[in-house]
């Protein structure tokens, strides 16, 4: 993969998933411009994460500072660490990354889109 470039981060703003008292992580998942959907079945449970966590997330760190400051402010002092089931228990359909902070009230889902 050459230089990356961020696409679009989408921010889904959740509450009380799950019943009032669930805390729920922060959660983050990254996709690929123009994959397509059979690609991504492919592709999914061998993503380069290391690399996601060294390049990818601090380029979204940086634009949620400049853009989305509300959002900046609950996950800026996560520590993201790759799953292979952070968007499902049952099997590894939605790998992503899963932040260390738990927010009872508000946590965030951020779709990112690299190129
Ligand atoms: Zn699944």
């Amino acid at each position: 993969m050459g230089q990356i470039t961020l696409k679009e981060v989408r921010i889904e703003h959740e509450t009380k998933r799950g019943g009032e008292n669930k805390r729920t992580h922060h959660k983050m998942y990254i996709f690929i411009e123009n994959e397509t959907l059979l690609e991504n079945l492919n592709n999914r449970n061998i993503r380069p994460f290391k690399m996601y966590r060294e390049e990818v997330v601090p380029m979204v760190m940086e634009h949620l500072k400049r853009y989305e400051p509300s959002t900046y402010k609950l996950v800026k002092e996560s520590k993201w660490s790759w799953s292979k089931h952070c968007g499902c228990s049952m099997c590894p359909c939605s790998p992503g990354f899963i932040s260390d902070i738990k927010d009872h009230e508000n946590h965030r889902t951020l779709f990112v889109t690299i190129k």
